[in-house]
């Protein structure tokens, strides 16, 4: 996942809220405390504290299975046997990796999804023994997302424990591709091929402490590649250049004006080209990263970007009499944004939920699963896991899971209550 935290509820202004017809989301803002009232949900939430120790096992299970990007079906396979292993109903992995399965409920509306992702951004080979003192775990991606992962099981557990019966089917699942360049291909396929208009509320369980994500940042990425004849820097003096091409794009980039609300940003964040001091490039390229939190503004800065790298083509082409210099810009990442108001009933539900266990109440945008169903228009949050973290993609991140079954526990409440009608 990929967060900041500096968006608090005060400052989310009024945005058009998702619509929904049901009775129990109308009084989503009481939902927890009535639910915490049933003897069965009580009982779950009382079990995924006590069972405690059996997520930490799990967290620690699922991340000594690497899962690189691309890569994440060793982990999938596990995955799917340790759901299956709490008793959950049609186990199955879909073409693209996604490890489903069900918990039904009296009918299949409302189906929320519970999910967390397989994928890491760490490459094939990386060591992935977890280091444990006591309730400290060190392991490259301990936190982002085993947790979530083990999080997501536990629940799972807690409910059947405990006998919850639900009105509407919950489904839990693990994704593949949230990370970088997996470009959000999990829930891509789940939301638009395997259970395409058959998910109406999505929680992905995603970083470390005990925030809500409503507002999905989006991000459009792009690989650009200048070409031409290249040649000797002084025999061939007067060829057009593309490392100069690409200084003219960079500068013209450098120089864009962006809204501060909604936040939207732009980074050329690698470049590239050429063989040698001597020599007129052949090539260059540049990597740029363009980000808002408003699908508009993020459209409009990408038509600013295109311009501003075919201008930079054409003034390198008149400026040697030349039409030899060719751009070709590929896409690379495409994330869509959306947004929730904190007044929508998913927000309200995880609200009261937060309050009914008593934990503070902290709110954040992000670039998460949840892009993607918040895209569509389909109510969707991402929550921290619970516990403590630290170093997040690097090979040093460490979790500290003291008190972290309080992440678990909000985590089963929210999915219960939104499995209402
Ligand atoms: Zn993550």
């Amino acid at each position: 996942m990929n967060r900041t935290g500096h968006a608090h509820i005060a400052t989310i202004t009024a945005i058009a809220a998702l619509s929904i017809s049901a009775s129990a989301q109308q009084r989503a803002s009481d939902l927890g405390s009535i639910l915490m009232q049933t003897p069965a949900v009580r009982a779950a939430v009382d079990f995924a504290r006590t069972d405690e120790m059996r997520t930490i096992e799990d967290q620690i299970r699922i991340c000594e299975v690497e899962a690189p990007p691309f890569q994440e079906a060793k982990r999938g396979e596990l995955y799917a046997t340790m759901l299956r292993e709490t008793g959950l109903k049609n186990v199955r992995t879909d073409a693209e990796g996604n490890v489903i399965a069900e918990r039904p409920g009296a009918g299949a509306r409302p189906n929320v999804v519970l999910s967390a992702h397989l994928d890491t951004v760490f490459p094939r080979g990386t060591n992935v023994k977890v280091r444990r003192s006591g309730y400290v775990l060190r392991g490259p991606g301990i936190g982002d997302d085993c947790r979530g992962l083990a999080d997501v099981l536990a629940v799972a557990r807690a409910l059947n424990k405990a006998g919850v019966t639900t009105p509407g089917t919950i489904t839990f699942v693990g994704t593949v591709g949230e990370e970088g360049l997996g470009d959000l291909r999990g829930v891509k396929r789940l939301f638009n091929e395997t259970l395409k208009d058959r998910i109406d509320r999505f929680i992905s369980i995603d970083g470390e402490g005990l925030g809500v994500t409503h507002i999905a940042i989006g991000s459009a990425r792009f690989r650009v590649t200048f070409k031409g004849p290249g040649g000797h820097s002084f025999g061939s003096f007067g060829v057009v250049n593309p490392v100069h091409a690409l200084g003219r794009a960079m500068a013209k980039i450098a120089d864009f004006q962006v809204p501060n609300s909604p936040r939207t940003t732009f980074n050329v964040g690698r470049i590239g080209g050429g063989t040698s001091v001597n020599a007129i490039a052949s090539d260059a390229w540049m990597e740029v990263d363009l980000r808002s939190g408003d699908m508009t503004s993020l459209r409009a800065l990408e038509k600013q970007f295109r311009q501003a790298v075919n201008d930079a083509v054409a003034q390198e082409n008149t400026r040697w009499n030349s039409s030899a210099l060719t751009v070709t810009i590929e896409t690379v990442g495409m994330r869509p944004p959306g947004r929730l108001s904190s007044a929508a009933p998913i927000v309200q539900t995880a609200i009261s939920v937060s309050r009914a266990l008593s934990l503070p109440l902290s709110f954040s945008e992000g670039s998460t699963d949840a892009n993607l169903p918040l895209s569509l228009g389909i109510p969707a949050v991402t929550i921290d896991a619970g516990g403590r973290g630290s170093g997040a993609h690097t090979e040093n991140e460490t979790y500290d899971a003291t008190d972290a079954w309080k992440g678990t526990q909000r985590a089963l409440l929210l999915t219960v209550a939104l499995a209402q009608p």
